[in-house]
């Protein structure tokens, strides 16, 4: 029987890219949702320390946010396709390896058409529209595989909370830190960071959307029959920036995922709305300590990035290493995600990973879009969704409800192989 979810109340907690995107499905769903975030209104902030400027966004995150209405404003107005990665060698020469198989467009359907590398059919239709020069009309069949670099601040702060606003929804409640969580219960307490008040919540359903930190977790991990793993890289990374160009265009050629693999570290960039490029440095901690010196710094760059000097700049460069310090890389993993029917993981929170596999934002969505066929399938009875077993008080390990991490390791570990036999194949040529 379908359940009436009008009077049941979901607590999101965690406004980040999944957090706000869930709040959204829920809301939709006719959920009383009530979002909690520890921070300010991202909105409201000029600078939103330690986070990415940009991000790769794939089939599998563009999936998540059509159902809610978003993905054509962030694609189609402020995304910026990427159909291949431009591989830099050292000695300035460029190649550019196309995310399609042999690099064509092919029209669904016909012939010509060439699904993309990895083509999920059981993900939906893997489509990109482009101009058709026939008629110039945008609604096509083409298929040309990209990804696309968006803006997290704009995804985050100026869609998707936007976007949840627009649902009958509680106030957001933003300043609230959780503290502790009755998982089985469905009680809360948060801090007030404002009042400095604790304040208690009840909740039906809590879902922690907070981070590869997360709270939620913690709570979980508590529990019997949890398991966790954590993993920091030796490698940091650090956020580097190639301006426009003195006519105000790009420094280089921008629908493509810039890359200069080198070995034990690398560095890529994404292209920005406003020309720029996001430049990022994944290095052993060892290395970027080493480089402590501007002369040192540029000697290394010199050989192993040279045409990267011209277009950060030389001064500029010196001035952003040195104002910026490396941060860590983690990468988590844990199961069960959910206990009883009252409380669930998503996004970081439940599976964070490494940066440089460009998933992890794309993998959180993809959580909401699975969230959201399970709930179709049952009907929104959250207890058919995460049935409970007699033993533990969790829930069995329905397959469909665990498929979306199992399918993303998987999946990820099959394109990062790929990736990586390419770059070898290439570093070594
Ligand atoms: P978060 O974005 O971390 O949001 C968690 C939210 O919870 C935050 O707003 C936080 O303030 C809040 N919170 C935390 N603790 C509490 C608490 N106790 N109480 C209340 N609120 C709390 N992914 C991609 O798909 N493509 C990319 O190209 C890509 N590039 C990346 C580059 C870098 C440098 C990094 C670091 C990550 C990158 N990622 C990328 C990964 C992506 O950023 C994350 O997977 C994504 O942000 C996860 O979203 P989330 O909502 O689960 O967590």
């Amino acid at each position: 029987m379908k359940q009436s979810t009008s009077n049941k109340k979901v607590a999101v907690v965690g406004a980040g890219l999944v957090g706000s995107l869930e709040a959204c499905y829920l809301a939709k769903r006719g959920y009383d949702v009530h979002l909690y975030e520890y921070r300010d209104d991202i909105r409201n902030m000029e600078h939103v320390p330690g986070r990415s400027i940009n991000l790769a966004m794939s089939i599998r995150g563009r999936t998540g946010l059509k159902a809610v209405g978003v993905e054509e404003k962030i694609i189609r107005e402020h995304g910026i396709p990427m159909y291949a990665r431009m591989i830099h060698n050292r000695d300035g020469s460029t190649k550019a390896i196309p995310y399609n198989k042999d690099g064509k467009v092919g029209v669904r359907g016909s012939k010509r058409f060439v699904p993309p590398t990895p083509f999920l059919p059981s993900q939906g239709p893997y489509i990109d529209l482009v101009p058709n020069p026939k008629n110039n009309q945008r609604h096509l069949r083409a298929v040309r595989s990209a990804i696309y670099s968006v803006g997290r601040r704009f995804v985050n702060d100026w869609v998707l909370l936007t976007r949840a606003e627009e649902f009958p929804m509680s106030p957001f409640h933003f300043h609230h830190k959780l503290l502790t969580a009755d998982l089985e219960r469905g009680k809360m307490t948060f801090l007030d960071t404002m009042s400095q008040d604790e304040v208690t919540v009840d909740a039906d359903l809590m879902i922690g959307c907070d981070g590869a930190y997360s709270n939620m977790r913690k709570q979980m991990m508590k529990r019997p029959m949890f398991n966790y793993r954590q993993q920091y890289i030796p490698h940091g990374y650090m956020e580097l920036c190639i301006p426009p160009g003195s006519d105000g265009n790009f420094q280089m050629p921008p629908n493509y995922l810039h890359i200069w693999p080198r070995g034990q570290y690398m560095m890529i960039a994404l292209p920005n709305q406003d020309k720029s490029w996001t430049v990022t440095l994944f290095m052993p901690f060892g290395i970027f300590n080493s480089l402590d010196t501007p002369e040192v710094l540029l000697d290394f760059f010199k050989t192993n990035y040279p045409d990267a000097i011209t277009l950060i700049g030389r001064e500029k460069l010196i001035h952003d290493f040195f104002a910026n310090k490396a941060l860590p890389m983690i990468s988590v993993k844990c199961s069960p995600y959910h206990v009883g029917s009252t409380s669930l993981l998503m996004g970081d929170a439940a599976h964070a990973m490494v940066p440089f596999y460009g998933q992890g934002m794309n993998c959180g969505m993809e959580d909401c879009v699975f969230l959201k066929e399970i709930m179709d399938k049952y009907e929104s009875d959250e207890r058919r969704c995460c049935p409970r077993t007699p033993s533990t008080g969790t829930q069995t390990r329905r397959r469909s409800w665990t498929s979306p991490c199992t399918t993303t390791s998987r999946l990820v570990g099959w394109c990062v192989s790929i990736v990586v036999s390419v770059m070898r194949d290439l570093v070594n040529s």
